[in-house]
């Protein structure tokens, strides 16, 4: 008798075994198909998107004859809806590139002081609309951090630009870089407003993917209809830890937020000069099943 309960069972098993084998392959499949789609989605966005803010500059600048100040100020509207939407675009690609493994830095030892100047100086234009005044405080010798400033100048232009959105007119952002106190090889850069802040429960999920704070659960005006598509912190978080650092946040509703991060500090002795790094799922998958 056992040994026939044992028979079915086994059998049971293998048949279970091969249905949920079937069901991965198709789950495979289907999440490839929606990778695709996303990037082919993406590319064919950017092509359109970027003829239009060209030829907006175009008409702008005159060079195809005169317009008045009214019509400069409608192309300047286009042109910054034309960049919000590449912004969102560029969120897809890195997204569907952090999924498929296809997302890499190139560290090297670089001045990170120079990366926030820089994006600073963008970031002010967009300040100015809502009257936001944004400062900086880079401790003096700072040392030289392991990055690509590319991909750094990508997160805190991420969190300037949140920081300038989730702030009232005449507010204002902070910005500091500066040795980490508690971990002396690693160098802090936070990013503080006293913008509409995050309630303790947003905080724990606010790096997730998608995650956005409910509308409809904020009183504030500042914190609603700005649109967005919830991938910016998502991919600060993935950027900082292929940097080899750590994301944080500290927020109070009404009061403000500072979201810090930090970047390995460039060791002249060890004589790495250049390191690539990219998102491995395989070895995330090991990593994910040891
Ligand atoms: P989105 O592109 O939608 O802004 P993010 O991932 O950058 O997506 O941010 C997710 C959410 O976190 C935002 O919708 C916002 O509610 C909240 N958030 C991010 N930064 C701040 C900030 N500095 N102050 C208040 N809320 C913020």
């Amino acid at each position: 008798g056992n040994a026939v309960e044992k028979f079915h069972l086994r059998k049971a098993i293998e048949s279970q075994t091969h249905r949920l084998e079937e069901k991965n392959r198709e789950l495979t499949r289907k999440h490839d198909e929606i990778q695709r789609f996303y990037q082919t989605v993406s590319h064919e966005l950017k092509t359109p998107l970027t003829s239009i803010k060209e030829f907006a500059c175009i008409l702008q600048e005159g060079i195809s004859g005169d317009i008045n100040d009214e019509q400069k100020e409608y192309l300047q509207i286009i042109k910054d809806s034309c960049m919000q939407m590449a912004n969102g675009v560029n969120d897809l690609l890195d997204i569907t590139r952090l999924e498929t493994g296809k997302l890499r830095v190139e560290l090297e030892p670089n001045d990170v002081g120079s990366v926030i100047d820089k994006v600073i100086a963008a970031m002010k234009v967009i300040a100015k609309y809502k009257s936001i005044e944004i400062t900086a405080h880079i401790e003096e010798s700072l040392p030289d951090v392991y990055m690509d400033p590319n991909r750094v100048e990508q997160i805190l232009t991420n969190l300037i630009n949140n920081a300038i959105k989730f702030t009232d007119h005449h507010g204002r952002v902070y910005i500091t870089a500066e040795v980490d106190l508690d971990k002396s090889e690693y160098v802090k850069i936070s990013v503080f407003d006293n913008g509409c802040g995050i309630s303790p429960k947003d905080l724990e999920n606010i790096f997730d993917r998608l995650y956005q704070v409910n509308p409809e659960q904020n009183s504030n005006d500042t914190c609603t209809s700005l649109g967005g598509l919830g991938l910016g912190l998502n991919i600060c978080r993935e950027l900082v830890n292929l940097h080899d650092g750590k994301i944080m946040v500290k927020s109070l509703v009404n009061k403000g937020s500072e979201f810090c991060f930090t970047l390995p500090v460039y060791d002249k002795d060890t004589g790495i000069n250049s390191i690539i790094q990219e998102v491995n799922l395989d070895t995330l998958i090991k990593e994910q099943a040891l």
